[in-house]
């Protein structure tokens, strides 16, 4: 490290020069916070976190206040942020009432959730894989048809608390049915994070023996068990370019017991940065971001990034 808080930088081959990160810290991160965070506060961690460089920053969440009550302020939140260039907001949408909201308040950019296994698809949707994918089916066309951006979630790609291991396959085969709808963009999720290199490979290749191209693939990695910046690696490795991350490893997982935080921002950060991988965004203001939005929370940071540049000295 040097003195002005950043990695040395000195590149590896086979990486991309740049990574886009879809930073998801006010939708999953603040929906899987106990507090109920003020919309001006939500607000103002947005606002920062654009002013810090992030061009995507999944805002909030269409679905109804009583799923939710952390993102029930979805329209006053949105209303009140300014629309920037470049800037994009997307948000998630889980059905037809939801997509209308979401039209209504201007998004540009959707995301749908489904599951890789049945039993979390039961447990997050109340429903079969197969019924979410027909739930799912209409939002996805009528979005494209309106010209949005449609991001697909596929949640327990990795590893499933109550099913155990989940097949390579099974998870190329809901990827690909998800995608099959008109999505613009998968997002391959570890939501217990469990997942370790080898396995991202493995499910990459699977994916894209599907047909799926790798451009529109998207990892979306829990530090659970502290290998979501080994995946990442792994999957950038494998050409992947776009990164989830949560400013400060905001959230977890409600319905997935030991699932604890999200990738930290920082952390990846931090990596990227050291390997010579432009991602945009100015660690210094991130970092006392995450120091100001843990403030609001009452309680530190995980993230070891954060930790480590944002202590009082
Ligand atoms: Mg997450």
């Amino acid at each position: 490290m040097v003195a002005d808080g950043l990695p040395d930088v000195i590149g590896l081959s086979g990486l991309p020069d740049a990574v886009t990160i879809c930073e998801v810290g006010p939708r999953d991160g603040l929906q899987n916070e106990s507090t109920v965070v003020a919309t001006e506060v939500k607000r103002e961690f947005i606002e920062r976190l654009v002013d810090a460089g992030l061009r995507r920053v999944e805002t909030t969440s269409f679905v109804p206040a009583a799923w939710i009550p952390q993102l029930a302020d979805a329209e006053q939140l949105l209303a009140s942020l300014p629309r920037r260039p470049g800037v994009r907001y997307p948000v998630l949408v889980p059905n037809a009432r939801g997509l209308a909201r979401a039209l209504d308040a201007g998004v540009e950019d959707i995301a749908v959730f489904a599951s890789a296994t049945e039993t979390f698809a039961q447990r997050n949707l109340n429903r079969s894989v197969a019924q979410s994918l027909e739930m799912f089916a209409p939002v996805v066309h009528d979005a494209r048809a309106a010209g949005l951006g449609v991001r697909g979630y596929l949640s327990m790609c990795f590893g499933d608390p109550w099913e155990g291991p989940v097949p390579v396959q099974q998870v190329a085969d809901v990827a690909a049915s998800l995608m099959a709808l008109g999505c613009t963009e998968l997002s391959l999720g570890d939501t217990i994070g469990v997942a370790t290199p080898g396995q991202v490979f493995a499910v990459l290749a699977a994916v894209q023996a599907k047909g799926m191209s790798i451009d529109a693939v998207a990892v979306h990695f829990h530090d659970t068990y502290g290998q979501a910046l080994s995946n990442t690696l792994a999957a950038l490795q494998a050409g992947v370019r776009v990164v989830d991350a949560s400013a400060g490893g905001l959230g977890g997982c409600p319905y997935a017991e030991s699932a604890t935080g999200n990738l930290a921002t920082e952390d990846l950060i931090w990596q990227l940065t050291g390997l010579g991988i432009e991602t945009g965004v100015d660690l210094d203001r991130l970092v006392a971001t995450s120091v100001w939005m843990a403030e609001q929370l009452g309680r530190p940071s995980p993230s070891r990034v954060v930790r480590a540049l944002g202590a009082p000295s």
